[in-house]
């Protein structure tokens, strides 16, 4: 069967098709610029790689140019949209409704819009993508799979906020976690190479959002994004935890109001506020080495951020057999996983430098000394094919 794999955000969504058979993409691209001037599309096949601009008011004209580009002679990979055997739509927030994927009817897509009230920014798109892919296909049935199914193992003692129970019962404020399938691609992985279910997992999933996550035996039991994706890690441009009561005060000190506080917090802050150089930490990293100090502080406060929880994750965890590094920082950073496994001894983190630079991009890869009691491992993520082999269970 193949599967489409749809992440819709407000402007612009990401495809790709799988071939379920063995597992490979088709075709991947994305429609940029929804609702904006100057929209376009691409695509990306075995044979050829192809951008189209046209006009694209709607998450509808964009699902339809998609599935026009699939089935284009030159550019495409199939001959009809009946080829499309279901459809797989990213869906950031489930709430407490939803702590696995589910094929969706109208009560689901109801209970996703009830949800919005939690990611205002996220899942009205979702939306949007599952409504134009089910007029545009209603052959094929669509699966929702959530950012935060994964963290619903989490015990109570983990997700409740030092706050009246009442907020949480009334309100369902607590803590929800994000990246969710990303977490539990990396964990399957750790646990095929770990060769057994006994496992004491933390996976740093490090991209402009990062967060991590304490895995025991596959399930997750904790991890660093709360409410809203802005809780944690320090990152590209989020905060990450700080103490609540700033808000207030620096309210009043710039006369910003609450809901641009909450904008600043997740779009001029992270590494990029601290430095004034860049989210980017190649740029941050570059810039280091130039002798940028303010570069230099910023990656000294985000590495400091992940030992914080790495230490609090291997106390929870009560040990540690292996660290899963992930996601653009964590695959590709070599001086980050460098800075973050640093005077860790004491947890039995041993990192060997040599293979740690040497990790070959885009493969899993070993890089803790053969001496090393926990293992350190970089493995790459793949949130589309867990959310299209989500899909295919809903589908035998
Ligand atoms: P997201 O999906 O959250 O947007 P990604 O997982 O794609 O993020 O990660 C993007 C980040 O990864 C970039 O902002 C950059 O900081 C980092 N990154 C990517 N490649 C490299 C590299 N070769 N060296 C250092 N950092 C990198």
């Amino acid at each position: 069967m193949k599967i489409l794999v749809i992440n819709a955000g407000s402007s612009s969504l990401k495809y790709q098709l799988i071939d379920m058979q063995n597992e490979n993409v088709l075709a991947k691209g994305i429609v940029d610029r929804i609702a904006i001037e100057n929209s376009f599309i691409t695509i990306e096949t075995e044979k050829s790689k192809y951008k189209l601009e046209f006009d694209c008011p709607n998450h509808t004209v964009a699902i339809q140019q998609v599935l026009n580009l699939l089935t284009d002679k030159q550019h495409g990979c199939i001959d009809t949209m009946q080829e499309v055997g279901a459809v797989g739509h990213r869906v950031v927030h489930g709430g407490n409704d939803f702590n696995t994927s589910v094929k969706i009817d109208k009560n689901v897509i109801k209970l996703i819009e009830a949800n919005a009230e939690l990611a205002p920014l996220h899942n009205p798109p979702n939306v949007a993508g599952i409504e134009a892919c089910n007029k545009a296909i209603p052959h094929a049935p669509a699966v929702a799979v959530f950012d935060t199914s994964f963290h619903s193992t989490m015990p109570e003692q983990a997700y409740l906020y030092g706050l009246p129970y009442d907020v949480y019962t009334d309100y369902k404020i607590r803590k929800y976690g994000f990246h969710g399938t990303s977490h539990q691609f990396v964990s399957s992985e750790a646990r095929r190479i770990w060769g057994d279910e006994n496992l004491k997992l933390i996976v740093c999933h490090l991209g402009n959002g990062a967060s991590l996550s304490a895995v025991l035996n596959d399930k997750c039991i904790d991890t660093s994004m709360g409410f809203t994706p802005l809780a944690g890690l320090v990152m590209g441009t989020r905060s990450g935890d700080i103490d609540s009561a700033i808000l207030e005060y620096l309210s009043k000190k710039t006369g910003m109001s609450l809901t641009q506080c909450i904008e600043y917090l997740n779009k001029k802050s992270g590494v990029l506020g601290i430095s004034g150089v860049s989210s980017d930490f190649r740029n941050l990293g570059e810039a280091a080495n130039n002798g940028n100090k303010r570069a230099k502080i910023a990656l000294d406060v985000f590495s400091y951020r992940v030992k914080h929880y790495i230490g609090a994750y291997t106390a929870i965890l009560n040990g540690l057999d292996m660290i899963a590094f992930t996601a653009g920082i964590g695959e590709n950073a070599v001086f980050v996983r460098e800075m973050i496994c640093k005077n860790l001894e004491y947890l039995g983190l041993e990192l060997d430098t040599f293979k740690n630079s040497n990790c070959p991009r885009g493969q899993i890869a070993e890089i803790n000394k053969s001496s090393s009691k926990v293992k350190i491992f970089v493995i790459p993520t793949n949130e589309e094919l867990v959310i299209a082999r989500e899909t295919l269970k809903h589908c035998k």
